[in-house]
């Protein structure tokens, strides 16, 4: 559901009691979720990557400039969801109505409502132009050839029914609503000009609570920054002892930690980032940066090579990145001694063992 804000706090608050259930019904709120945080959640998903088919409602088709709207901020929806968040096409023959005009079963402030049943589907719709509310008529953008101040951006307005679709509650906002472009699932709707009021993206907050719920597309992926995911840094050797000179593979996995608020992201391999490789002589107590290691074989996996000559201790460094919504982590050290080695058995089938 969209509502409007241009109308007095007063009346916002009496009108919020009046429809109070249905909005909380609606919304339900995960339990202690913070301002700022990920969307909360409605209950129940669609599959990663549901190919979900929408047609117009018969009889209650959107005009030709608000269909377009909707089919654009479906797009939108598709483009933006930086996860394996379900997909919207449309389809004459789709399971899934969309409505507009005089039918809609929005409640009574709604611009705009849905009903969904993850997995099975969902309805969605649109009230007409020129609909009378009680705080005044409205007007979508869409319905003009140059769109007048104080019209609602059918586009933006699709996104969020679509978000509500996938399972997004609205956005919890600082009380300032300094925030409010972090989403584009809002309980408020803006009008023009107001910032915010034609965004036709997931934001960094709609697509946090995407992808806990969906999980990511790749073990590339960046991850939003609306979340803080830690991440748990492991390194290995390939021998705890080597021969002066001789070659051992350093190898590191990342990976995001294992917090059951991470939902579908925990233990995700973590691929494409920079993870750099430190060592000191054993004894000392001030690390050098060898270097970033290298993509290793598997998803989430980074290796370099080191030819100690003497006895060395080794860690990974993944430092807090910008951009990518994760926590830096240092791996434990491991200790790679060098020793001579013996030839146990004959010569010619000879195993290299260290010295003991
Ligand atoms: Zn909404």
């Amino acid at each position: 559901m969209n509502i409007p804000m241009s109308w007095s706090r007063t009346v916002a608050v009496r009108r919020l009691a009046a429809i109070g259930l249905a909005l909380v019904a609606l919304v339900a709120p995960t339990a202690g979720v913070a301002a700022h945080g990920p969307d909360p959640t409605l209950s129940g998903f669609f599959g990663p990557n549901q190919d979900l088919r929408y047609r117009w409602r018969s009889g209650s088709e959107p005009t030709s400039a608000i269909k377009s709207a909707i089919q654009a901020g479906a797009a939108d929806a598709n483009a933006s969801r930086g996860s394996r968040a379900a997909t919207f096409t449309y389809d004459s023959g789709g399971a899934n109505p969309i409505g507009y005009g005089s039918g809609a079963s929005c409640g009574v402030n709604g611009l705009a409502c849905f009903t969904r049943n993850a997995p099975s589907g969902f309805t969605m719709w649109f009230r007409e132009q020129g609909h009378v509310f009680d705080w005044g008529t409205l007007k979508w953008c869409q319905s003009y050839t140059t769109a007048p101040n104080g019209c609602y951006d059918a586009r933006t307005i699709a996104l969020d029914e679509f978000g509500h679709v996938e399972g997004l509650g609205h956005h919890v906002n600082y009380a300032d609503n300094s925030d409010y472009n972090d989403a584009v699932v809002q309980t408020y709707s803006r009008t023009k000009p107001q910032s915010g009021y034609n965004i036709h993206s997931f934001q960094r907050c709609d697509v946090a609570t995407l992808q806990l719920e969906y999980d990511m597309v790749n073990t590339s992926a960046r991850y939003s920054t609306c979340l803080h995911l830690s991440t748990v840094l492991n390194l290995a050797a390939s021998t705890s002892t080597v021969t002066p000179g001789a070659v051992v593979t350093l190898s590191a996995a990342l990976k995001v930690g294992g917090s059951s608020a991470y939902d579908q992201l925990v233990g995700n391999p973590v691929s494409g980032r920079t993870v750099t490789l430190q060592r000191r002589t054993l004894g000392s107590t001030s690390w050098t940066t060898v270097g970033t290691m290298s993509a290793g074989p598997s998803a989430g996996t980074y290796v370099t090579s080191q030819a100690p000559t003497v006895a060395m201790e080794y860690r990974a460094v993944f430092s807090t990145p910008s951009g990518d919504g994760l926590v830096g982590d240092t791996s434990p050290t491991v200790v790679v001694s060098v020793g001579f080695v013996c030839l146990a058995g004959p010569a010619s089938d000879a195993v290299a063992v260290p010295c003991v």
